[in-house]
């Protein structure tokens, strides 16, 4: 169990929890997942063999509504992991107002073995098996790490068929044409650079001089870097993925850098307009703002003291450990947390969930100034929080969403 993610994410909790005087009973009831679901099924490969695969889907907490979450497909998901992230989508949902509780799923798989044939009878069985589990008024999955539109619209459409009618509300990044929203795709990217905009403002940088490095280069990082750069004007410097990183002292042309890794099968590596660094050197860059835009873990012991930036803004769920982020504070480094900063992703899923239920769609900038709205109006929150409580930002993340999910528990009462 010391190797636990979930008991990892306890410790912030526990933090809030302690300083907010939280009720013991509650406490107890939020500790814990409140429904955790594995799933073990078959799939006939194209080679006509059958596989066996293991998927879950958890609902941490559905006081305030719907559990909400994504679907991760990796070769190390487990059912802590799953947990884990349930656990933060109850914190971010609630700390965004959305009236969600936190629900996450996986599928130990990797995808990349995996023909186009293959991954939609892997999809759609493991959405028949949550079936009963999932629905627009119970749990609302979406994409998360190797999931994408491609596989929401499988997921709609093996609910549909279950159910014989079409329900759009029953995940949410789907394909535009089926139910999506406009925004989805950039949300969570745009919610960063909204959040490290607001950051800059607050600690008194001038964000159009900045320097920034992003280390992941999928849906978070690369949407991250572009809207920084785009909007904001910052510098972004650095960026790395999983197969290499690449520094340009006077900015990369990020629109490039994009293009490129869309005609080399995702990946920037052997990118020939920047110099080549490791994927690891990221970290240790003398730039004001680092971005981890990648898996969880990231930041740890081993290399948070080479850390220079003054500030992390955290585009991935669970980058920083919290062993890695006592140092962080100690060096004076301000860590905007991921319940907030990647907050955009779940927000514009929400928007995309009213307008399916609603069958009326907006357009893009309205989807856009709601966002924005949204992310100020919880980063104000947070930061107000944590002046009072004179505590870092995370736990102050927390404590601003554990007392919105503790007044709807008490509100509600402990059923029976
Ligand atoms: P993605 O699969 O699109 O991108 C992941 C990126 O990380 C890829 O570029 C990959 O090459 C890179 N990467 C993997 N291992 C790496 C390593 N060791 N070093 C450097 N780069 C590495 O995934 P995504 O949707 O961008 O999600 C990234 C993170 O953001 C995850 O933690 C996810 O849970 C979180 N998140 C995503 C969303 C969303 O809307 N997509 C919303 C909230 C949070």
């Amino acid at each position: 169990m010391s190797k636990s993610l979930y008991q990892d994410a306890l410790k912030t909790f526990s933090r809030a929890a302690d300083l907010m005087n939280l009720d013991p009973g509650v406490r107890k009831f939020l500790e814990r997942p409140q429904r955790s679901l594995i799933v073990e099924f078959p799939v006939i490969m194209d080679d006509g063999r059958t596989e066996m695969f293991t998927g879950y889907r958890v609902q941490h907490n559905t006081a305030r509504g719907p559990a909400k979450g994504g679907v991760r497909y990796h070769p190390n998901v487990t059912l802590d992991e799953v947990q884990t992230l349930a656990f933060w989508m109850t914190w971010k949902c609630a700390l965004l107002n959305l009236p969600y509780g936190g629900g996450k799923g996986g599928i130990k798989v990797d995808p990349s073995k995996l023909s186009v044939r293959e991954l939609e009878r892997l999809s759609r069985r493991y959405f028949s098996e949550l079936h009963k589990f999932v629905g627009p008024q119970k749990d609302i999955p979406a994409p998360d790490v190797n999931t994408n539109a491609q596989v929401m619209a499988w997921y709609l459409d093996t609910y549909s068929m279950n159910e014989g009618r079409t329900v759009l509300g029953v995940v949410t990044g789907k394909p535009v044409e089926v139910g999506g929203s406009t925004g989805r795709n950039e949300a969570t990217g745009r919610g960063v650079a909204v959040c490290t905009a607001e950051a800059c403002k607050m600690t008194g940088k001038d964000i159009s001089e900045a320097t920034v490095a992003v280390q992941g280069f999928g849906n978070v990082g690369s949407f991250s870097a572009k809207i920084l750069q785009d909007d904001y004007k910052a510098k972004i410097v650095a960026v790395s993925d999983v197969s290499a990183a690449y520094y340009d002292p006077n900015g990369l042309d990020i629109d490039d850098l994009i293009a490129y890794r869309d005609q080399n099968h995702g990946l920037i590596d052997g990118y020939p307009k920047a110099q080549r660094l490791d994927r690891e050197e990221i970290f240790g860059l003398d730039v004001d703002i680092l971005i981890p835009a990648a898996l969880e873990k990231s930041i740890t012991i081993e290399n948070a003291s080479e850390i220079k930036a003054k500030l992390i803004v955290e585009g991935a769920n669970g980058p920083v450990t919290t062993e890695a982020e006592k140092i962080l504070l100690s060096n004076g480094i301000l860590v905007v947390p991921d319940i907030l900063a990647n907050a955009g992703g779940v927000t514009v899923s929400y928007f995309e969930w009213v307008q399916d239920l609603q069958s009326f769609f907006w357009d893009l900038e309205e989807i856009r100034s709601k966002l924005k709205k949204m992310m100020l109006r919880a980063f104000s929150e947070v930061w107000y929080t944590m002046k009072d409580y004179d505590t870092d930002m995370r736990t102050a993340a927390y404590i601003v969403a554990i007392k919105k999910v503790a007044e709807v528990v008490k509100l509600r009462g402990i059923y029976p």
